[in-house]
């Protein structure tokens, strides 16, 4: 399928991008380096991916398995590395274990033994995770409650083919760029908080998209998952 878009304009829109992330580092007094920016593929077709690993990205996002099963066998050799964002429901648990370099989506405990016991059927010996919490409260309920996060580190940390390497959150749709700001907040937070109490480094804190970037980098995310300001609108 032919690119709607060329590698050059790609190109020019993350060089932007990095430049809005280097920006928002400066602010704050934070490293450049310490903010990796992951392009999220959904719905584009396997150009996208090509483009982001062409650049030097380290990862891609998809929010559906089926979708990154396909654009992986669409081409031969991927050297890039791809991630789950979007919920992942139990029985299609296997096909991602198969799938993905690191689930963020692990929202509930069923799911964490779920990915433990495909992990040990196929010997895959190790599944990097993100813990996804609903750090903002969203009535539209993307993650595991705030009060749940910690039985659901608990249990992640009993799976020993896991390695839960941090947090992500999705801040509520809003007009109001302080209810993302809020929402990150409250994700470092209760990163902090767990890391202190359970005695476990969580040092990924996977927050922000195009529309809330600074205020994600300001907050101390170490992951921004960027998919319109890459490639445009998704229609
Ligand atoms: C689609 C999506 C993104 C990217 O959103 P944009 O606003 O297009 O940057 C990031 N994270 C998750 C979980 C998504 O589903």
């Amino acid at each position: 399928m032919e690119a709607p878009l060329s590698y050059e304009r790609f190109e020019q829109r993350a060089v932007a991008l990095e430049s809005r992330v280097r920006a928002a580092c400066e602010r704050v007094g934070r490293k450049p380096e310490s903010v990796k920016l992951m392009a999220v593929t959904k719905t584009h077709a396997a150009w996208a991916a090509e483009y982001a690993q062409r650049y030097g990205l380290a990862c891609v996002g998809e929010n559906r398995v089926q979708e990154a099963v396909s654009k992986k066998q669409e081409r031969p050799q991927w050297h890039i590395h791809w991630e789950l964002i979007g919920t992942l429901q139990t029985n299609k648990a296997r096909l991602a274990v198969e799938t993905f370099h690191r689930i963020q989506s692990v929202d509930r405990i069923k799911l964490v033994n779920a990915l433990q016991r495909h992990c040990a059927d196929i010997g895959r010996e190790r599944l990097p995770i993100l813990l996804q919490i609903n750090a903002g409260n969203d009535p539209a309920k993307h993650g595991a409650d705030p009060e749940e996060a910690d039985a659901l580190l608990q249990a992640a940390l009993q799976a020993d083919r896991l390695e839960v390497q941090g947090l992500m959150t999705i801040a509520p749709l809003s007009d109001d760029v302080e209810v993302a700001r809020q929402t990150f907040r409250a994700l470092r937070r209760i990163r902090d908080d767990m890391e202190r109490r359970f005695g476990t480094p969580l040092p990924e804190l996977s927050m922000g998209m195009t529309g809330d970037i600074e205020e994600a980098v300001e907050e101390g995310s170490t992951l921004v998952r960027v998919g319109t300001a890459l490639f445009g609108s998704r229609d």
